[in-house]
C-alpha cells in the first residue's frame, strides 16, 4: 500500500491536502476516488503475480480494495473528516491515504490561511 510521509518541501508545511479523523484524531492525505482506483488494481495486479505462500506472508492474503480508502483505521468514515491544521500531526508523521469528499464545500485549510497572511 502507498504511504506518505508529511516532511516539509522548501518552506511550504503542508502540500496536499491533509484530513483529520474527527473520531480519533489521526492524519491522512486526501486522495480522489480516481487515484484510489488505480492504486487498488496497480497492487492487485503485483499481489495477483506473487506466489499463494507470498501473498499471506506480506500481506495475510488480503487485496486491496476501495473500501480500504473509505474509512480510517478506527472505523470513521472519509466522509467525517475535516480539513487538517499543522498541529494535528508532528513532522515526519507516516501518513494514510483517505477519500475525499466527492464535493466540498470547505473554506480554505488553515495552513493556506496562515501561510497567506504570513505575505
Ligand atoms: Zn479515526
Amino acid at each position: 500500500m502507498s504511504l506518505h510521509t508529511n516532511k516539509p518541501q522548501s518552506g511550504e508545511s503542508k502540500t496536499v491536502q491533509e484530513r483529520t479523523c474527527n473520531k480519533c484524531g489521526w492524519v491522512a492525505f486526501g486522495v480522489s476516488r480516481g487515484y484510489a482506483r488505480l492504486q487498488v488494481k496497480t497492487f492487485n495486479e503485483y499481489y495477483d503475480a506473487l506466489p499463494v505462500d507470498k501473498q499471506q506472508s506480506y500481506y495475510g492474503g488480503r487485496k486491496a480494495s476501495i473500501e480500504d480508502y473509505e474509512s480510517c483505521h478506527c472505523g470513521n468514515s472519509y466522509i467525517n473528516f475535516r480539513p487538517a491544521v499543522d498541529a494535528d500531526s508532528p513532522i515526519g508523521c507516516t501518513l494514510n491515504p483517505i477519500l475525499l469528499p466527492r464535493i466540498s464545500h470547505e473554506p480554505p485549510s488553515a495552513s493556506f490561511v496562515s501561510k497567506w497572511r504570513e505575505e
